[in-house]
């Protein structure tokens, strides 16, 4: 079964997530525990979170499909001693508030480079970055997404994902999330039948589907290859309508959630029942 929803607000408290999530038919969804764009955050009070618990259960979301994404500001893999901490302990305080809440992955961009140093080094800071997270908080995992490599971002080529978990220590608790847009404006060709396939074999063979925890699923505004990060609605940008019916029928991308990032926020609801139809064939 496809589990499927959208990244959606959680304005006014994280017990609002869901209740968004209910009005527009996801039976998954994502979120931000605390505001993206801001290092600091209030703690989450105990009644945000019994009420965000009470909530997942009155509209039947499960824990293992809400897959909430960090802060944009955290970086990693930074290059310089400092913002590497920053990051490192808004990371930790991101890991914690999912623990708060029960919720069992956090998606996060890989990190950057800055044009400071080596791809090498930057992946072997981030999963020392992860590393060190791991060891201080149970029961979350790590969920690494592939970018689109634009300016210095790693995690574009499958192999980045696979030589972070290499060095993760714990690999039960690491993951990957594969982003449609940004696997396609990376080079991954997803629109023919046969290169999907060759695509997700090659996937399965450098990074492995027991890591895949999640998808992302975007239509792209730019072309192949372009290492443009631009969503698109599903159907309307270059990955096409014949990637998403074929995509649907997948049993590899069963029991995780599918999560639209898609700009129109208004044809959520639309989509997500368009996407379940694709499903059923
Ligand atoms: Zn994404
Ligand atoms: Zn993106």
């Amino acid at each position: 079964m496809k589990f499927i929803g959208a990244h959606v607000s959680a304005s006014g408290g994280v017990e609002n997530a869901p209740i968004n999530a209910a009005s527009i038919g996801a039976n998954a969804f994502a979120l931000f525990t605390k505001n993206q764009r801001q290092w600091a955050a209030s703690p989450l009070t105990e009644q945000s979170i019994s009420k965000f618990r009470e909530q997942c259960i009155q509209n039947n979301f499960s824990l293992d499909k809400i897959l909430p994404h960090d802060s944009y500001l955290i970086n990693l893999g930074h290059p310089e001693h400092d913002a590497l901490l920053k990051s490192r302990a808004a990371f930790l305080d991101e890991m914690q508030r999912c623990e708060l809440l029960g919720l069992q992955l956090l998606n996060f961009h890989p990190g950057s480079h800055l044009n400071q140093i080596p791809v090498a080094q930057c992946l072997s800071l981030v999963a020392e970055s992860i590393n060190e997270t791991l060891s201080k908080t149970k029961g979350v995992i790590a969920v690494i997404e592939n970018t689109a490599g634009q300016g210095s971002n790693i995690g574009f080529d499958f192999q980045h994902l696979a030589d972070i978990i290499a060095q993760v220590e714990d690999k039960s608790r690491v993951g990957v999330c594969i982003d449609t847009c940004h696997a396609f404006t990376a080079g991954y060709d997803l629109r023919e039948e046969k290169r999907y396939e060759q695509v997700w074999e090659s996937f399965d063979h450098i990074v492995g589907f027991s890591y895949l925890k999640s998808i992302h699923l975007n239509d792209s505004k730019k072309e192949l290859g372009t290492h443009v990060d631009r969503h698109a609605n599903i159907g309307d940008g270059f990955l096409g309508m014949n990637f998403f019916s074929h995509f649907m029928k997948d049993p590899r991308f069963d029991n995780i959630p599918i999560i639209l990032e898609t700009p129109d926020e208004s044809r959520w609801a639309e989509e997500i029942s368009l996407l379940k139809r694709l499903a059923q064939g």
